[in-house]
């Protein structure tokens, strides 16, 4: 595992407001601690630096895995998965009020799929925080 500063790590929360750049989940209602991803894991070639990291949730991250791409379920094309940094979250997905995080796009389908956070269990405790004012979609 690569040495990230403490000063790059605060960038990463900070710039991400402590909130998952995947589901949305702000890292106050997470069971474990928000972790720092590179999008491009380090043995495809992805640096630790500001561009390559984002704030993942445990689940999230776990799922990803070190995933850069899978096959559309609709269209069977390989397409990337969602970038926090060269993809804005809003055109990609829409939080609905049920919970259900839906995807707009190709690249929305994949990640969905890949970091599976549309699991009954996770929908239904994201449908009680939205219920609550507790969660919101990033950049908002
Ligand atoms: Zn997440």
């Amino acid at each position: 595992m690569t040495y990230i500063s403490e000063s790059l790590r605060r960038l990463v929360i900070q710039r991400a407001k402590s909130r998952c750049e995947y589901c949305c989940l702000h890292e106050f209602y997470a069971f474990f601690a928000h972790e720092i991803d590179h999008i491009y894991a380090e043995k495809h070639g992805g640096d630790t630096i500001e561009t390559n990291l984002c704030l993942a949730c445990a689940d999230c991250n776990r799922h990803k895995g070190s995933d850069i791409c899978s096959r559309d379920p609709l269209t069977g094309d390989v397409v990337t998965l969602f970038h926090p940094r060269r993809h804005e979250w809003q055109t990609h997905f829409r939080l609905a009020e049920t919970g259900l995080i839906e995807p707009l796009t190709a690249n929305g389908r994949v990640t969905e799929r890949v970091l599976q956070f549309n699991r009954i269990e996770l929908v239904t405790e994201r449908a009680r925080l939205i219920a609550k004012g507790g969660y919101k979609e990033n950049d908002t």
